[in-house]
């Protein structure tokens, strides 16, 4: 039998579908493949019981005819989702052992459709960072190496490292992420796999633990642009219980990922990436994207969005200051860790001194500085302009383009322990993804090569908003142009062996 853990989304299902395997099978793989990767530290909270369960009740649907849209497909959830009865816990000591009472909106959709919960994911904790080394319960490791034999252990990206280090070492067909200013599409290119970032308000963010609640949306991981939009199809739609759910209709994500042709679509090139100091790696995948889409029957355009420079100063007062509200929650009283001290006062600050850790309380800080009377004006407020100004920018663009074309992140994978030295260069990180999440719109990042180091660059595209399609037809156009399918080393020696 093939390798049930190398098939793409599409193909298990297809599968499934066939009656090749079961899905009692294909989720056993995987089971087996997160324990001969645990070293890599991708899962949290394994749930084979659980993956067991669902996937012989998908079995029976499967024989009476009745499946889903991922009936039987075992997949990977970020910690920031809650899951009835199994650990949600942000990766933060303060949730540490919290069991919701509740799911998710989005893992229910999943549920819905069919698709096998294999374990909880690790993720910097409440989904603050870039490198996936806040998380509580420790970093995730890429299944990544460089070539030049330095055996450095590297970064899968941040938050949700876990989520992209799973898929990209065959340990779940596919994962969901969270992007609140780049999470999903900076491990996707890090790690040599899809992410898509859907528009805000496409999908529920009832249940998930809230970060920055302006700019967090959920979206997917995948190793094709398929994949990815399976996935998505499955977690979107509107949700009474989230006000910033929109009523729309979801389209056909699939349909759109199968659509290769972008004749006549015009791509803007926006000239204000092209980041000082950008290593000509970046550059040329960039340009080789280009050339692509060119060859391909798209028109390119220069395009310019001047406010760029201000997207990542922007964020972070935007993301700290929203992030300092919503955390206020965790008190020892309701949630999780509870600290004794003298009095009710005492009891807070020692919780939240112990549950907490140094990245999250940087930000609790920020954030009620630039809230704080006196301050609000001259930063939240100028913040919350300039976000204007970014989405405008965007705006106009679009009344040139269909979409943008940008490089996802300002370099490759970094070993674990670089950039830990000054916050501001781990920021630096996000430079290309916060603008689209500030605007609210679309995104995705899309293998596009490897570096000389042998490791996966990403290529990203913004969309307007509610035009994932566009996205994912883009996306689909270049992953056939760099037909990449490079496959970290030692997931393919484990393949061999
Ligand atoms: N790296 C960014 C941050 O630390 C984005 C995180 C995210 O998208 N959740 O805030």
């Amino acid at each position: 039998m093939t390798n049930l853990t190398h098939l793409t989304l599409a193909e298990a299902l297809k599968g499934l579908e066939n009656k090749d395997f079961t899905s009692v099978e294909i989720t056993q793989a995987h089971l087996d493949a997160i324990e001969g990767m645990r070293h890599l530290n991708a899962y949290i909270t394994e749930t084979p019981e659980i993956a067991l369960e669902q996937a012989k009740a998908s079995d029976e649907r499967r024989a009476k005819g009745q499946a889903g849209l991922l009936d039987g497909a075992p997949v990977g959830i970020k910690d920031l989702y809650c899951t009835k009865g199994v650990q949600s816990a942000a990766c933060s000591n303060i949730l540490r052992g919290f069991k919701p009472e509740y799911e998710s909106t989005v893992t229910q959709n999943l549920f819905d459709e069919g698709a096998v919960m294999l374990g909880k994911l690790n993720m910097d904790e409440f989904a603050m960072g870039s490198a996936n080394t806040t998380s509580a319960f420790g970093n995730v490791i890429s299944p990544w190496k460089r070539k030049d034999g330095s055996n450095a252990d590297l970064t899968p990206g941040g938050s949700s490292g876990g989520s992209a280090a799973a898929v990209a070492a065959r340990m779940a067909l596919a994962a969901t992420g969270t992007d609140t200013g780049g999470s999903i599409r900076q491990p996707a290119a890090f790690t040599g796999i899809c992410g898509i970032k859907p528009t805000y308000g496409r999908c529920s963010r009832w249940g998930i633990v809230a970060f920055s609640s302006s700019l967090d949306q959920a979206g997917s991981f995948g190793r094709t642009v398929e994949d990815s939009a399976l996935m998505l199809q499955a977690m979107a739609g509107f949700d009474p219980k989230d006000s910033t759910s929109a009523n729309r209709e979801v389209p056909d994500f699939r349909a759109a990922s199968l659509n290769t042709s972008v004749k006549g679509l015009k791509i803007g090139i926006p000239k204000e990436y092209r980041a000082p100091g950008m290593p000509e790696e970046v550059e040329q995948i960039w340009q080789q994207g280009i050339d692509w889409l060119r060859s391909e029957g798209a028109e390119i355009i220069d395009v310019s969005l001047p406010h760029t420079k201000y997207a990542l100063p922007a964020y972070y007062i935007i993301a700290p200051a929203e992030c300092s509200s919503n955390l206020a929650r965790y008190d020892g009283v309701r949630y999780g860790l509870r600290e004794e001290g003298e009095d009710l006062i005492e009891s807070y600050e020692q919780t939240r001194a112990k549950g907490f850790g140094d990245e999250v309380k940087r930000r609790v800080m920020i954030g009620t500085y630039v809230l704080s009377a006196g301050y609000y004006d001259a930063y939240y407020i100028k913040a919350q302009k300039v976000r204007r100004l970014i989405l405008n920018d965007f705006l106009s663009a679009y009344e040139q383009c269909d979409a943008l074309l940008t490089p996802t992140a300002p370099s490759a994978a970094f070993a674990i322990g670089e950039n830990e030295d000054d916050p501001i260069k781990m920021y630096l990180n996000d430079v290309f993804t916060v603008p689209a999440s500030l605007a609210g719109l679309p995104g995705m990042s899309v293998p596009a090569g490897l570096n000389a180091d042998g490791l996966p660059l990403g290529l990203q595209i913004i969309g307007r908003q509610w035009d994932e399609e566009m996205v994912l037809r883009v996306g689909a156009t270049l992953e056939k142009a760099a037909n990449f399918k490079a496959i970290p080393e030692m997931v393919e020696s484990k393949l061999a062996a």
